[in-house]
């Protein structure tokens, strides 16, 4: 497939995560966090698209929160902005340092880290005044986050395309639901785009988990092609009564050892 139809395909799926959720809404302004990774450009790339052609007004703002993790290479995605005529931000944060230097003992540097980054973002969409925050998770971090949480934190969760934040005042929109990291990584191949990790120490570590569940989900597709699709659909038909949560169900009398 060439970058066109793909791109036409990623399109087509975003503007109709958009429509199905609600995700965009006439004067919004949104955040859009761009990490440097191939997800994340996808996002500014179609969600720019889309906007040229909406028939709503909304106003897009790319922004790179640098963590501070020596070899994060913000230089390259701001050439990259620049060189294809988007005008994004680059916030930097002390956030490796105070990091280093909160974490206690035996508690997660990746949670310490992701909190902090998340709070980096809301910080800057206060002071842009921006209403949304528009995050890059496509379909397949969809299905893992709920395998993962069901393998290991034993919930059944996964992440929603449209939340309230928690600070209660930001819109968090995962815009790009529908489409398959495959598409991404094609078209990112064909495009271009510069693919920045944040070089952070734990990178490598914390994705073993995901690796795995990744792994594991390509095996069983060989035989079902439909298996994406059908553990998307599984979190948009929730069957509670056919559930153990004793909070929305009557069925549950034992707790489970
Ligand atoms: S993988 Fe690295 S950047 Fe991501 S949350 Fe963990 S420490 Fe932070």
């Amino acid at each position: 497939m060439n970058e066109h139809k793909i791109f036409k395909q990623m399109k087509r799926l975003t503007g109709q995560a958009i429509g199905d959720f609600g995700l965009i809404e006439d004067n919004d302004r949104i955040l859009v966090a761009l990490s440097g990774g191939k997800d994340s450009w996808a996002m500014l790339y179609i969600l720019s698209e889309l906007c040229r052609r909406a028939p709503i007004n909304y106003e897009l703002i790319p922004v790179t929160i640098d963590p501070g993790f020596e070899g994060f290479d913000t230089a390259a995605i701001q050439q990259h902005l620049k060189q294809h005529g988007f005008s994004g931000r680059i916030e930097k944060t002390r956030n490796k340092e105070r990091i280093d230097r909160h974490l206690k003992p035996g508690t997660s540097y990746c949670a310490f880290c992701a909190r902090l980054r998340r709070g980096a973002l809301y910080a800057t969409a206060t002071k842009l005044s921006c209403n949304k925050v528009a995050l890059g998770h496509h379909l397949d971090d969809h299905i893992e986050t709920l395998l993962l949480n069901q393998f290991y934190s034993g919930t059944l969760a996964a992440m929603s395309p449209k939340l309230k934040a928690d600070n209660g005042i930001h819109t968090v929109i995962r815009p790009l639901v529908y489409v398959e990291e495959s598409m991404i990584e094609q078209w990112a191949q064909i495009k271009h785009v510069p693919q920045i990790d944040c070089s952070c120490p734990q990178l490598a570590r914390r994705d073993q988990k995901r690796q795995k569940i990744k792994e594991m989900i390509a095996d069983l597709h060989q035989d079902n092609p439909l298996l994406k699709k059908s553990l998307l659909k599984a979190m948009a038909y929730v069957q509670p009564r056919h559930l153990l949560d004793p909070t929305i169900s009557s069925t549950r009398n034992q707790p489970i050892p």
